[in-house]
């Protein structure tokens, strides 16, 4: 039986958006986006990676699609 992580901590073209997970000591911080405006999606693993994904989200994807910069 395999156990499927919630289904809520993803983004999925059905739920687009951005989630972000912070890291602990052991483990390192994570974050995903499906932009619901573009369709494209991206993961990123460390706090900097994960920094870059999310400026990237919001300069490009998700509410940006909306703001009339095109
Ligand atoms: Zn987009």
């Amino acid at each position: 039986m395999f156990r499927k992580p919630p289904s809520d901590l993803y983004p999925t073209e059905e739920k687009p958006g951005l989630r972000v997970r912070g890291g602990t000591r052991y483990t390192s911080s994570q974050g995903d986006y499906v932009c619901g405006g573009c369709g494209a999606e991206d993961h990123a693993n460390g706090d900097d990676n994960v920094k870059a994904l999310v400026e990237d989200y919001t300069a490009n994807h998700g509410p940006a699609h909306r703001g009339g910069r095109q």
